[in-house]
């Protein structure tokens, strides 16, 4: 019988096109018009825009046997080596970030007393126990409370928008909390990590070689979502809404609203790869319990404006971008240079920046109208970047349910969110909710998923 996947974000169209390609019977039910959920790009006046996601790290081997098998590698774009430099914007203004430990010592973008305190790191004393704690006290406890605020706030901005004080460490950076445990100080740990990797060079002739850039493809991300709405052709079905799901005997039914008809499917495993809250009201009325734990993982709401300038009539910035640490108390959590990272993503001699705003900060902005949104990304440029010119082009677009924050308590709640799932034979949850926002993140889980049902 069949797989029932629903929804057909990154994640559904993963574990939909994996399936079918290991030839299993499987369908796709997404509720929207178009595929792709987060993943959305448009061309404007000569302009690409992404909705949501703009790149992706090529150092995913999962990624990239994916991109691969739709035959897409070679349409991956590196960002380009001006967007080498990012920028935190702190102490009233934009200051680089160091790529390495003596540009750390020379560079502003800490105070010196707060500088001496980073490098004391080395001396962090092994952590007593192993409770959930927040970022923010992991970073206090080895980077000092200055880098905590400036820096490590703008890295879990740049990802999650979210509260520094509040995210999990372990759930939302696994990869520090293994340094730690590995090494018990993060410089030490990199230090020993980066000399592991020299030695294990080359790798593998068998894996494709990843360059480990900031990519996208040659027409935004959206190129990844049509390979794989192509790969699947009738198997997705748009403007496919799951009403209900009724346990069987032998699998599962599902309520479908499909072009304003509802229908009956039947199929032996459902995938639901749909936000935790869709997932939360699909659950409730079998298990109520499972759907509170699903329920309650909170988003962050997100706003996404994209500003076009025409040539000459603003500086073409430098870097990737800047992200803005809540302690200055902005509108802007971060701007993307997105014609110097993706400059085929201007027409030529324009410049493009994407402004995020919203976040755990801010979450009343994605209810604000969009002039005012629009409005207020250009008035934060001018304040924080001097852009002072008027766009040719302006593009608002608000997500009411951003990003999924792993917050203290998170992998807990997945433990027993995996607990209560075991107990629906055929059931599965997959998607950014869980166990990882990024797209290599969806792309791994989505994968690995799939590999479980096909053997099933
Ligand atoms: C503004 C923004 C910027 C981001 N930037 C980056 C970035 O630069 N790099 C990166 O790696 N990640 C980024 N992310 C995160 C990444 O885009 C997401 O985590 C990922 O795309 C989520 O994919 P998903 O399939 O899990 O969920 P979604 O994309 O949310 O897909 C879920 C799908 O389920 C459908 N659905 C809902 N209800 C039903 C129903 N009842 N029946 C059927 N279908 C239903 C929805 O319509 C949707 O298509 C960003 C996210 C946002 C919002």
């Amino acid at each position: 019988m069949t797989v029932a996947v629903v929804g057909g974000g990154i994640s559904g169209l993963v574990v939909a096109q994996q399936l079918r390609t290991d030839g299993k019977a499987v369908v796709l039910l997404e509720a929207d018009s178009r595929l792709g959920g987060n993943v959305h790009t448009r061309a404007r006046d000569g302009f690409l825009l992404e909705a949501g996601p703009n790149s992706f790290l090529d150092r995913e081997v999962v990624t990239r046997r994916l991109t691969t098998a739709l035959g897409i590698t070679g349409r991956i774009r590196a960002a380009d080596v001006g967007a080498k430099n990012r920028y935190v914007y702190t102490r009233g203004q934009l200051r680089a970030v160091p790529g390495s430990p003596p540009a750390f010592l020379k560079s502003d973008v800490l105070p010196w007393s707060a500088k001496l305190r980073v490098m004391a790191e080395l001396f962090t004393p092994s952590r007593p126990n192993a409770e959930d704690e927040s970022l923010a006290q992991f970073g206090r406890r080895h980077l000092g409370r200055t880098a905590t605020r400036v820096l490590l706030d703008a890295v879990q901005t740049g990802i999650f928008a979210g509260d520094v004080e509040t995210l999990s460490v372990e759930a939302a950076f696994p990869a520090l909390v293994k340094l730690e445990r590995a090494h018990r100080s993060l410089i030490l740990g990199a230090i020993r990590s980066r000399g592991a990797k020299q030695k294990a060079l080359p790798s593998g002739a068998s894996e494709p070689l990843l360059s480990g850039a900031l990519s996208t493809f040659d027409g935004g991300l959206q190129v990844l979502i049509d390979a794989l709405s192509t790969a699947l052709g009738d198997v997705a079905r748009t403007n496919a809404q799951v009403l209900a799901l009724v346990p069987m005997p032998n699998g599962w039914k599902l309520i479908v609203r499909e072009k304003g008809e509802t229908s009956e499917l039947l199929a032996s495993q459902v995938v639901l790869a749909v936000p935790a809250h869709v997932a939360a009201e699909l659950l409730d009325p079998i298990d109520d319990t499972l759907a509170d734990a699903v329920g309650s993982i909170p988003y962050a709401p997100m706003v996404v404006v994209n500003l076009g300038f025409a040539p000459g009539t603003t500086p073409v910035p430098d870097g990737f971008g800047f992200l803005v640490p809540s302690e200055e108390k902005r509108a802007l959590l971060g701007a993307i240079h997105t014609s110097t990272t993706f400059p085929f993503r201007a027409p030529p001699g324009h410049v493009l920046y994407t402004c995020m705003m919203g976040g755990a900060r801010q979450p009343e902005r994605a209810s604000q109208d969009v002039d005012s949104l629009a409005a207020l990304a250009r008035e934060e440029l001018r304040a924080l970047a001097g852009v002072t010119a008027t766009p040719v082009l302006t593009d608002v677009v608000r997500w009411p349910r951003g990003i999924p924050q792993y917050n203290v308590g998170h992998l807990a709640r997945m433990a027993a969110v995996d607990a209560l799932v075991a107990r629906w034979p055929g059931l599965h949850l997959t998607g950014n909710a869980y166990r990882g926002v990024g797209l290599n993140d969806c792309i791994v889980h989505g994968c690995e998923l799939a590999e479980q049902l096909a053997t099933h």
